[in-house]
């Protein structure tokens, strides 16, 4: 008697107790996990897969700059602009709200020692910003609750911290966020796959979801793997999230969502470094932050090319990691000898009007993706909502 028919990749017990889950997250950048920690707050029985292609989560969260930021001026402004009063402060609302919860979760260490804080440089051509400040502190103390401190302080410039911080005179003016801090990216990371699996999670990685059908009583997920006929897998469970930021087009089309690239730089340690805390310049195009209080990390540009950043390819280009460069010898670091560690990239999802995209995309699939480059401080509420949504 032939029984190849009944010849199955997966034993008995595979099919038994590794496929059916209440929900399944694809991605487990900072979104994916944090909807993870959500859904287990609220019924710490339920029982929750992760799904990762990377052998690391590889988007955006393990690649950033962490910089806990709430918004700089120019970029408060910039929002106003784009979405009203209302809209842009609820903004800030969430990344002061977002970092509270991370920081409820993971604890203070995953946060720079010292607080150090964080600043607006501004240029001859963001002398603007200057009129708005006491504008956008009384503004925010109609708009915010629970915050008491004041957004953004003026320095005057008789104090010299330019020339103290070692910065050249491109800089005229420079404004203080009090609220801002920085985090270890790798750190923030690591302690939140950890919690998450303290918590009974589990998170595969190297696998790669390849096609998702909510069939209504339940949704079911095709692996894209080659190891043993593991193509044939397919995972099952009541509830789907997709946390998968800018590579949520290749799964689901007709989202208003444009990848954009972001490539960074990181010093070799530098002796006597005459700065601490993070730096935004140029309307928040370029930025920039101490490291242990030895190192710069460096990032930004990707105005030189929106159109060759708009991409989801890792990768670095000449045209702005030579700009990187350029800018930190003659404008950040005029008077220092450095040497470049080391440069990479990383991708954010970005859309028209600046906002996330939480929504069911079916009855059972919910979309938590499009981060707009905010993920440090809004990942882990955009995480709550998208969990939300499903229970
Ligand atoms: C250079 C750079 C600097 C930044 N600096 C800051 C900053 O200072 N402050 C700040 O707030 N934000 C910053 N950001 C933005 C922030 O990092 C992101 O907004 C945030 O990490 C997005 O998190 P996420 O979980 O939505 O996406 P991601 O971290 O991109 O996670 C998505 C995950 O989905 C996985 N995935 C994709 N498709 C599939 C599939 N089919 N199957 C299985 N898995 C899949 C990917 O491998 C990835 O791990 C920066 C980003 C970059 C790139």
């Amino acid at each position: 008697m032939n029984h190849a028919h009944l010849y199955s990749p997966l034993s008995f017990w595979e099919h038994q107790s590794f496929l059916k889950y209440d929900y399944v997250i694809v991605g487990s950048g900072i979104v994916g996990l944090s909807t993870a920690a959500h859904l287990k707050e609220i019924n710490r029985k339920a029982t929750i897969l992760v799904l990762e292609r990377g052998i690391f989560p590889t988007g955006a969260s393990t690649k950033n700059a962490g910089f806990a930021c709430i918004g700089s001026p120019s970029e408060v402004l910039s929002d106003i602009n784009l979405m009203g009063e209302e809209k842009a402060f609820q903004l800030i609302q969430k990344r002061i709200n977002g970092l509270a919860l991370l920081k409820k979760r993971l604890g203070n260490d995953i946060f720079s020692k010292g607080n150090a804080g964080g600043y607006e440089l501004l240029s001859d051509k963001e002398m603007y910003v200057l009129d708005k400040i006491s504008y956008l502190n009384q503004t925010a103390k109609n708009h915010l609750t629970n915050n008491k401190k004041e957004l953004f302080k003026y320095i005057k410039p008789t104090l010299g911290y330019i020339s103290k911080m070692g910065f050249s005179n491109y800089f005229k003016e420079i404004i203080s966020i009090p609220q801002e801090n920085s985090i270890n990216t790798g750190k923030m990371m690591q302690k939140l796959l950890l919690h998450v699996q303290k918590q009974g999670v589990v998170v595969l990685n190297n696998t790669e979801v390849e096609e998702i059908k909510d069939l209504n009583s339940k949704v079911h997920l095709k692996i894209k793997n080659n190891f043993q006929n593991a193509q044939n897998i397919h995972f099952e469970a009541s509830k789907v999230a997709i946390c998968t930021n800018a590579f949520a087009p290749e799964m689901f089309s007709g989202l208003n969502i444009n990848a954009g690239r972001g490539q960074v730089l990181i010093t070799k340690p530098i002796k006597n470094l005459p700065f601490r805390g993070n730096f935004h310049f140029d309307e928040g195009y370029y930025y920039f932050r101490d490291v242990d209080g030895e190192r710069v990390l460096f990032g930004g540009g990707r105005n030189l090319d929106f159109k060759g950043e708009n991409t989801t390819t890792f990768a670095t280009t000449d045209k702005i990691i030579n700009e990187l460069v350029e800018k930190l010898s003659t404008i950040i670091l005029p008077n220092q000898t450095f040497e470049i560690a080391q440069t990479w990239a990383g991708i954010m999802a970005f859309n028209t009007g600046k906002t996330p995209i939480v929504r069911l995309h079916t009855p059972n699939i919910a979309l938590g993706v499009c981060l707009n480059g905010m993920g440090v401080a809004i990942g882990s509420i955009i995480g709550q909502e998208t969990a939300d949504l499903l229970v």
